[in-house]
């Protein structure tokens, strides 16, 4: 009945991970059981079957790990700690990330699906990448002196940590998201209370392993294991924590939003939903185009916050365009994560993918007409939750399809004719994450860069992230700026100080 597959030899270590038992807390650095003992299930979403008993923290769980926080960030040997000491402990843990690459990249596909390749060549690396990068900007936190007018006055700021800060993370880049936000939140100096989705826990709990051998003084980092109520909800209207920073839904991101207004008025940032538009022009380099804009929809099955859902392409080329995703998204392999050659891995869950099919069934009753997918898969396939490219083809920008946010594998295709019509339907959501244009014209790439209401735009490419570039959302899809030198601002505060000469 476990949902570890059997026809799949996974590492040493993986098994030695999974047959521990009952996952628990890391509070104050030990390993503890949920306060009131409570633990939930997790299931592998490519056969359906419970891979896990993970601890459930409750509200005095979240209590006892903001207090060790507190204390770490206050008296520990953290609190004294040098840029550049704690900038080695996160350079260690991106080394210790990369020597248990295979391990962590199996954790991954088991718990959240996605195909072992894609885990073990982009998100485990990209992790440890991360913490690399903030590992050098630890040191070079740096505040400025200012030339005030007032006469014998001398000015500098100090820049300084939030103090204890709760991230809150989905489960579509489990450990890439718990690396996005430790890192910089690290490299600065504060204290963290990580709560990964419920969906997929493991790879931040074997994070927080690597982490105390690396030499993470205690409290510096805790792990909060539990669904969004209580625990989310817990960190979120905390009195003792400082910051939260969210990735994850619109919708939660306003509960976050008013929690923080309604206790203590904690900073938070917000990496919220999308409906991002892609472009393909007439003189793009189609061949490219095609696969791009396929990509841009279907990579993670779709359930990517940037994911380019929304495609316009210009009309002259659109039934060639129409004509070639559908044969790209027929010869794509979907499947679990262990086999061999998957392109596409599961949908995170049963209720996902139901909540994905409700999109679908309600879309091909029309005007849209369903030109690829929209089945769920069968065979040997029932057991987990897949579904495979859906392609729409629809000239309605007010369609549901259009412009909520599915999270799966949906891509909504229209044809335009003009500039000014482009730039209106690109920016007619309420979401404003991504964007991509296709086309050989540098200074239409440049115009529409400049016109897309989007704080990321691709041009010619889509899906790129590197640690030093600055992600983040316009409109509802959120504010603050994550990677980058910009992230060492998301998680720090600047102290002015005044000296009388
Ligand atoms: P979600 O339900 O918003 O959950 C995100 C995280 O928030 C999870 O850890 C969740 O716990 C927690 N949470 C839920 N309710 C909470 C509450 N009341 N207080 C505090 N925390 C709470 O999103 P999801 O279902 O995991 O992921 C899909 C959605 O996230 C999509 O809409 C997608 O666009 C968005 N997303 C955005 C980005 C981005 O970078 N902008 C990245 C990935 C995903 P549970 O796991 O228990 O629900
Ligand atoms: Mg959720």
């Amino acid at each position: 009945m476990t949902g570890i597959p059997t026809d799949v030899e996974l590492t040493k270590a993986t098994h030695t991970f999974l047959d521990q038992g009952p996952k628990r807390l890391l509070i104050g650095g030990e390993w503890v059981e949920a306060s009131q003992g409570g633990t939930f299930e997790t299931f592998n979403p490519a056969n359906g079957r419970p891979l896990a008993q993970i601890a459930l923290a409750t509200a005095a769980d979240v209590d006892a790990a903001a207090a060790a926080a507190r204390q770490a960030l206050t008296e520990g040997p953290w609190s004294k700690m040098s840029g550049a000491d704690r900038g080695e402990l996160l350079w260690k843990l991106g080394e210790l990330i990369l020597v248990h690459a295979d391990e962590l990249a199996e954790l991954e596909t088991l718990d959240n699906g996605k195909p072992l390749r894609v885990s073990r060549r982009g998100d485990v690396p990209f992790a440890a990448k991360h913490f690399k990068y903030y590992a050098g900007w630890a040191s070079k936190l740096e505040g400025a002196s200012i030339p005030v007018s007032i006469p014998d006055k001398f000015v500098y700021t100090l820049r300084e940590p939030m103090g204890v800060v709760g991230l809150i993370i989905p489960w579509n880049f489990p450990l890439l998201m718990a690396a996005w936000k430790l890192a910089p939140a690290l490299a600065v100096g504060n204290t963290t209370l990580l709560k990964p989705a419920e969906e997929t826990p493991l790879t931040a709990l074997r994070l927080g392993e690597l982490a105390i051998e690396a030499g993470m003084p205690p409290g510096v980092i805790n792990i909060l294991t539990g669904p969004g109520t209580p625990t989310g909800a817990a960190i979120s209207g905390h009195m003792q924590i400082d910051k939260v920073s969210f990735t994850g839904s619109t919708e939660v991101g306003r509960v976050i939003m008013q929690a923080a207004a309604e206790s203590n008025l904690k900073k938070i940032s917000l990496e919220l939903g999308g409906k991002s538009p892609n472009v393909i022009f007439a003189d793009a380099d189609l061949e490219s185009a095609i696969k791009g804009a396929h990509w841009a929809c279907f990579s993670s099955t779709g359930q990517e916050c940037t994911a380019g859902t929304r495609l316009f392409v210009e009309r002259s080329v659109y039934d060639q365009v129409v004509e070639g995703l559908v044969e790209v998204a027929g010869s794509v392999r979907v499947g679990p994560g262990f086999a061999d050659k998957v392109h596409l891995g599961p949908i995170i869950s049963e209720r996902q993918l139901e909540r994905i099919m409700g999109y679908v069934d309600e879309a091909r009753q029309g005007p849209a007409e369903l030109l690829a997918g929209g089945e769920r898969l069968g065979g040997e396939l029932a057991e987990g939750s897949f579904l495979g490219p859906t392609i729409f083809a629809h000239d309605d920008d007010s369609l549901a399809l259009v412009q909520e946010e599915i999270f799966g594998p949906v891509l909504a295709v229209a044809p335009f004719d003009d500039w000014d019509e482009l730039v209106a339907r690109a920016n007619s959501t309420r979401y404003g994450l991504a964007a991509g244009v296709w086309t050989t014209h540098l200074s239409k790439a440049h115009r529409f860069a400049a016109a897309v209401k989007a704080g990321t735009v691709w041009v010619n490419s889509y899906g790129l992230y590197d640690a030093a570039a600055p992600y983040g959302g316009y409109k509802q899809s959120g504010f603050g700026r994550e990677m980058g030198k910009d992230a060492l601002d998301l998680y720090s505060q600047l102290k002015t100080v005044w000296i009388g000469l």
